[in-house]
């Protein structure tokens, strides 16, 4: 007997590939906080804490095809909504306790992201301690792009990450200044929590964090991974 749902069953969110008609289904969003150090010191912080996780629902991803101006609509409550570009790694293969020699192994690949903030909301609950959801768990929250394989990019290391908007630079740096590597945040994490094929994980973002209001546009460029271009309605 098919299972009868009461009410319609959500879609499954799911990014494109580059070079495939396949799509990566998403299933869990993990996010690093402060994974670059000048950027941990912009925040007000050292740089020098363990790493450290919160998450984002799948279905805040908004999937930008390549070659494709992705949008997002100005979200709710905030008067500071910031960009935040981040290198986000597409797990392929699940496990627990994984080890940093073995982490790469479990990478299916990378896209170019936006962790979007509201950091107004963000700034009240970390001064009243509780938790950031609603600075960082918003509906269209995370724009992404399409997925390339690491067969076909090979495992990054390095490369250059930066952000324009409109034109005028704001964030850039190099994959390599990550305090946390990738393949230290898939171990830290999967102590955790079981990571599955279709998780996603954002590993943070550098230094030059700043508002956008509606109408900017974001370019963003990660080395070996093209481009991703939001606009803000
Ligand atoms: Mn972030």
């Amino acid at each position: 007997m098919p299972v009868a749902y009461a009410v319609p069953v959500p879609e499954i969110t799911s990014l494109p590939i580059a070079g495939s008609a396949e799509r990566f289904p998403v299933h869990r969003v993990y996010c690093v906080g402060r994974n670059y150090e000048a950027h941990a010191r912009e925040m007000g912080f050292t740089g020098r804490e363990p790493p450290f996780f919160f998450l984002k629902p799948a279905d805040a991803v908004v999937p930008v095809p390549a070659g494709a101006t992705g949008e997002i609509a100005y979200p709710p409550l905030t008067r500071d909504l910031h960009h935040e570009i981040e290198l986000v790694v597409a797990i392929g293969k699940g496990g627990r306790d994984i080890a940093v020699a073995d982490a790469s192994g479990h990478i299916y690949g990378y896209a170019i992201g936006l962790d979007m903030t509201r950091r107004d909301l963000q700034s009240d609950m970390k001064k009243q301690g509780r938790p950031w959801c609603i600075g960082k768990a918003f509906d269209q929250s995370a724009p992404i792009g399409p997925i390339t394989p690491i067969a076909a990019s090979g495992e990054l290391t390095r490369g250059r990450i930066a952000l324009t908007v409109n034109g005028q630079p704001r964030q850039a740096s190099d994959i390599s200044q990550l305090i946390w590597s990738v393949s230290e945040v898939i171990a830290h994490l999967s102590t955790a929590w079981d990571l599955a094929p279709g998780d996603l994980i954002m590993t943070g973002t550098p230094e030059g964090v700043a508002a956008v209001v509606r109408g900017d546009r974001m370019h963003g460029e990660i080395e070996e991974l093209g481009s991703l271009d939001v606009t803000v309605r």
